[in-house]
């Protein structure tokens, strides 16, 4: 199968994927055979493609568990048993408030809190992902318009958009009408893509997302620098922001390098008028550099965990900010690129 096909002059490549079962040890008739053949081939792909495995008990087990997960999550869209966590965007200047992102937990019988690593590429596998993320929306939206309605100081809420939604053509139809049901202003909402969407979707999403933003809706770029980085994008695509991924975040203050990724994205997105929030931000140290690189704004475990609506309505409400860490920046040796 490595070798090419050549069809009207044009070279064609394929990969291979194959699952194999042995009779009898894996199974006695063709039926289950077949299923356990089935069920190594689904490991293969789950492991990069383009190899071959035989069946073993363990990838039963694992199969098992696949589709009681599968069955449970048709069951929770249904029920609607998800619950949004909001997690605080603060100013790094003025330690304020100034958004949330909203992220999915899946409220499981028997699992507890389940969290969206754990579902989202199942739901987007079994094409599950439409109808979980459109009541993420309408949820996201209607909170945001409900703690407007109460008084709560007025914050955008950024809400996650995964691959296949943004596949979607009816995707700018399906904001505009969650907007107008929930009655909550566009601007008061953004969305977050990562960067390997944007790349594996060239070629309609640059429309799509124009229509998002020309209805007001603000878009930023999640994960930024761990894709693929290619800078043609950020001019082609209508983007308001980027956010750091956690990573050079979390290794900023240890390795220099880091801090040089952190210093050039912020840099960039200076130069091309866009706003920079870092992620994953745990440590002071963390904030007085990110201060320092003129980054704009963090989230991070630093000054709030991803926490339910009403804890999230109560901090608004006291108007809780972020202290200025006093911990001085480390010596200018180990931070070349910070000149100001
Ligand atoms: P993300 O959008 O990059 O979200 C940030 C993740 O980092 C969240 O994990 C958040 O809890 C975690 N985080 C925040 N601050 C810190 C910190 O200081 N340290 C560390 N170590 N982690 C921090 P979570 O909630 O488990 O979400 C994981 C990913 O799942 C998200 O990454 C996003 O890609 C996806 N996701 C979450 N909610 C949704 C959703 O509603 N729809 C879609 N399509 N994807 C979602
Ligand atoms: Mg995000
Ligand atoms: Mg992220």
């Amino acid at each position: 199968m490595s070798e090419p096909f050549i069809i009207s002059d044009h070279t064609f490549h394929v990969t291979c994927s194959i699952g194999m079962s042995i009779y009898p040890r894996d199974g006695t008739d063709g039926g289950v055979l077949m299923r356990t053949a089935d069920e190594a081939l689904y490991k293969v792909k789950e492991e990069g493609r383009n190899n071959a495995a035989f069946h073993t008990p363990e990838m039963h087990a694992a199969a098992v568990e696949f589709i009681r997960l599968e069955n449970d999550l048709r069951d929770a869209i249904r029920k609607e048993s998800f619950v949004l966590h909001y997690q605080p965007q603060v100013d790094l200047q003025s330690g304020r408030i100034i958004g949330a992102e909203a992220l999915v937990r899946w409220q499981h019988p028997e699992r507890g809190l389940v969290p969206p690593d754990m579902f989202i590429p199942l739901a987007e596998e079994k094409g599950l992902i439409v109808p979980l993320g459109n009541w993420i929306l309408r949820e996201a939206c209607g909170q945001n318009r409900r703690w407007q309605q109460a008084g709560l100081p007025v914050v955008p809420v950024a809400v996650n958009l995964s691959a296949m939604q943004c596949r979607d053509a009816a995707l700018p139809e399906t904001i505009r009408r969650i907007l107008s049901q929930t009655g909550l202003a566009p601007n008061l909402l953004e969305l977050e893509i990562t960067e390997s969407t944007l790349m594996a979707q060239t070629q309609t999403l640059p429309a799509r997302l124009m229509d998002i933003k020309n209805a007001g809706i603000r878009i930023s770029l999640d994960d930024f620098g761990t894709g693929y980085s290619s800078l043609s994008y950020l001019t082609r695509f209508p983007i308001d922001t980027l956010k750091i991924d956690n990573l050079f975040v979390r290794d900023m203050i240890d390795d220099p390098k880091d801090l040089a990724v952190v210093d050039t994205i912020v840099d960039l997105a200076d130069n091309l008028h866009l706003r920079t929030i870092a992620e994953g931000v745990e440590k002071a140290e963390q904030v007085a550099l990110l201060k320092l690189l003129g980054c704009q704004a963090m989230q991070g475990f630093y000054f709030s965990k991803p926490v339910p609506a009403e804890e999230f309505a109560r901090m608004l409400t006291e108007g809780r900010r972020m202290d200025s860490p006093e911990t001085p920046v480390p010596a200018t040796e180990n931070t070349p690129l910070v000149t100001g």
